[in-house]
């Protein structure tokens, strides 16, 4: 997971849409303009650099008073400065509208950065209380900019002219690929942002808008209730099959929903799943199952599927207004795969990888089942779980107490390092004095080429505390970019690992080991960045794309040769032995006809709801079958629903952000396992030549240039499905 960076003009506003988390704090933040006053002189935000190690944050001397008047003086700075470029009357030109553009907003986006860091990894009431008052501030701050006329005037005249020649030569020399690219992507945004929507449609714009707004909260709302069901349990023979673990889970869900001496279970995944896998009562299981795929279905005030049929049909209709004939038309346009017809080409294929798989994972199933309760007996889907666990236990049981011993937090770092250097030849260097540190768990680490020039500050703070909240990811306290003087990158890893404690180190899982080579591989991504405009650098690349270099480097954290070097068992200090690599890497292989169909399933769902012009959407009457029909057409297998039906499809429904879009962890794994199969087929998983290809054309490049460029000048082909498939076992062999 990587949260949305702060890269120059728009991406500073993205952070500060992401909005408050969580809800918990009300709004009591200091009045900004009484702060300002007393604090005026000595606020750090106030200064244009920072005399301290690296140009660090100086956190030490950072209060929380600071924030708002920052925030404050730093939008009106940034606004002054993007009118200024508006109002010009020289001819508009690269340098004096983009460049400076790229320029603007300096205080805004210094305190931006350092807020919304801490307001994830060290948050205090206070920030919780400035986060709700300046989230909604900072969106109507980007709303003005982008909704400017006179500033996408002069932006369209550069654009216009970005090919050349141009009428002027001397004030529009050539672009270069960085500037035309960064044009085309400052364009983009104005147009996004309706820009060129005709004046006569733009308070239909603004209702749709609002209206889809509404509808979101209200689809959210229904789905929280709908998600308040429990099985409750009042006999505990009917826990027949549940570990220990689980048993006290359900007494303890019970008792916070006010059924003392019970168990319940529910429809959080982490409920869910296991009861689904382990409960031996095959009435229970259909009756969680029931619950589960019914959500939103049912009559009444939580019905959902209306929602969504006027959800789906305002996205066709806007996109018209956009020029665009489809929501997936005008949603996809921007990213890597540009079109939905080459997104529903790359589903379709590893669907029919999956398919097969699918069949036989089903048929081994039936064969379990029959052989516990006779030969008649037909899988149902409330039984995949349940059959599966079995089958995981019989052929890829994997142990995480067996293999924690050979993973302490330390020396996993030391291997997503050394693997680093040994691809990309950079040192990690600690820091231990002098350099600000936000908290005593974090880290800092002096990151250095070969030639000892150096490359950025890597910050890792692994441990939960109360004032974080869960999960981890990567995150910039400075971004790079070469505008004159450069400037080198300052990035943060931040993870929920279990911490160590009086007798042993802290020890991770097999999945917390990926997520530490997984976050590193976006931390790369921003330390080795070199381009020369912020909104192009590091991991400011198209959403299809984002997730592909940092799920790539997970690949080096199983490799054989790579785990006997670091894994290492904390107290005798041998290498991890073979058995326990080989129980790990067939284990990815386990049930992914299942994980690959209900997620692919899910992704053409989404796909079919928004390829649809706002006449064939009009057509459609009933969310069920229109769910039912698109399952059939896609050929999934009975017993397996897609991850989500449409009225609990959250990611595509409660908000905008996935529409069109859930296909993007699919499209980011096809490239990793792609760009892996490249070092396979070299038969070095280091091989110089092509790590140095992967440095240039991914990890520095940024969004430089069209992501698919990038990434076919990396690997010399377009991105194959085929390395996916067979690294998931569903290549048929
Ligand atoms: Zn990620």
């Amino acid at each position: 997971m990587k949260k949305d960076t702060v890269a120059g003009l728009f991406c500073i506003l993205m952070i500060g849409c992401a909005g408050p988390q969580s809800g918990t704090t009300t709004v009591s933040g200091p009045n900004a303009e009484a702060t300002m006053s007393t604090t005026m002189s000595d606020n750090p935000f106030f200064a244009e650099t920072w005399d301290t190690p690296y140009g660090a944050p100086p956190f030490e001397r950072i209060k929380d008073e600071h924030y708002a008047p920052a925030f404050v003086r730093g939008m009106a700075e940034h606004l002054r400065e993007v009118e200024a470029i508006a109002n010009a009357t020289a001819e508009p030109t690269f340098d004096n509208t983009i460049v400076a553009l790229e320029r603007s907003g300096e205080m805004l986006s210094r305190v931006a950065l350092v807020f919304f860091n801490l307001a994830s990894a060290d948050r205090t009431d206070a920030l919780g209380a400035l986060e709700t008052e300046f989230a909604p501030k900072l969106s109507q701050h980007q709303d003005a900019i982008v909704l400017n006329e006179q500033l996408f005037e002069r932006v369209k005249k550069v654009y216009d002219t970005r090919e050349g020649p141009n009428l002027n030569p001397e004030l529009n020399p050539e672009l270069n690929p960085e500037q035309k690219k960064l044009v085309e992507d400052y364009h983009r945004d104005f147009v996004r942002a309706g820009a060129t929507v005709k004046s006569e449609d733009k308070e239909r714009l603004k209702a749709i808008n609002t209206e889809l707004a509404t509808l979101y909260t209200e689809f959210s709302n229904r789905l929280l209730e709908e998600n308040k069901y429990l099985l409750i349990l009042d006999d505990e023979t009917q826990l027949a099959g549940l570990p220990q673990q689980l048993r006290s889970a359900g007494a303890a869900l019970a008792n916070e929903r006010g059924h003392a001496g019970k168990w319940a279970y529910g429809l959080v995944r982490s409920s869910y799943e296991p009861f689904m896998s382990y409960s031996t009562d095959r009435k229970l299981r259909e009756q969680l199952w029931r619950a589960f795929h019914d959500r939103g279905s049912h009559d009444g005030d939580h019905d959902t599927r209306g929602l969504v049929l006027a959800i789906a049909t305002l996205r066709a209709e806007r996109a018209r207004l956009f020029g665009y004939e489809t929501h997936a038309d005008y949603a996809i346009d921007g990213n890597m795969a540009k079109t939905p017809r080459a997104v529903f080409d790359l589903m379709s294929k590893l669907f029919k990888g999956a398919k097969t798989r699918m069949d036989q994972e089903r048929d081994a199933l039936q064969r379990l089942l029959a052989a516990d309760l006779g030969r008649k007996a037909k899988l149902e889907p409330w039984d995949w779980r349940y059959y599966a666990e079995k089958q995981r236990k019989l052929q890829f049981d994997l142990s995480d107490e067996e293999l924690k011993p050979y993973f302490q937090v330390d020396t996993v770092r030391q291997g997503a390092f050394r693997t680093a250097e040994k691809l990309f030849g950079i040192t990690f260097e600690e820091v231990t004095s002098s350099v600000p540190r936000y908290h005593p768990d974090v880290k800092a680490f002096d990151v250095k080429n070969a030639d000892g020039s150096h490359v950025g500050l890597l910050y890792v703070d692994y441990f939960p505390r109360p004032s974080k909240r869960g999960g981890a990811w990567m995150d910039l306290f400075r971004v790079q970019r070469d505008l004159g003087e450069p400037r080198r990158p300052i990035v943060v890893n931040v993870g929920n690992f279990p911490a160590p404690t009086d007798d042993t180190p802290a020890l991770l899982g097999w999945s917390e080991v990926t997520t530490l080579f997984h976050e590193f591989g976006h931390a790369l991504h921003g330390l080795l960045s070199d381009v020369t405009y912020p909104r192009l650098a590091g991991t400011s690349v198209k959403r299809d794309y984002v997730e592909f270099p940092s799920q790539l480097m997970e690949n080096w954290a199983s490799e054989p040769a790579v785990l006997k070097e670091y894994a290492k068992h904390y107290v005798t200090g041998e290498s991890i032995p073979d058995d326990l690599i080989a129980k790990i890497r067939n284990s990815s292989k386990f049930n992914q006809g299942f994980e690959t169909g209900e997620y692919v399933a899910a992704a053409l769902l989404d796909l079919q709801w928004h390829t649809r012009n706002l006449e064939q959407m009009r057509a459609i009457q009933d969310v069920n079958i229109f769910d039912r029909e698109t399952m059939r057409t896609v050929g999934m297998a009975a017993e397996i629903p897609p991850r989500y039906y449409s009225p609990y499809f959250q990611h595509i429904f409660a908000d905008g952000g996935y529409a069109a879009g859930y296909y993007v962890y699919g499209w980011a794994q096809v490239l990793e396992a792609d760009a892996f199969h490249a070092f396979e087929e070299k038969g070095d998983v280091f091989d110089p030549e092509l790590s140095a290809k992967l440095r240039k054309h991914v990890f520095a490049a940024g969004s430089s240039q069209d992501e698919m460029v990038l990434y076919t000048t990396f690997r010399g082909a377009k991105p194959s499905v085929e390395p996916l498939l067979k690294k998931r076992g569903l290549d048929g062999k």
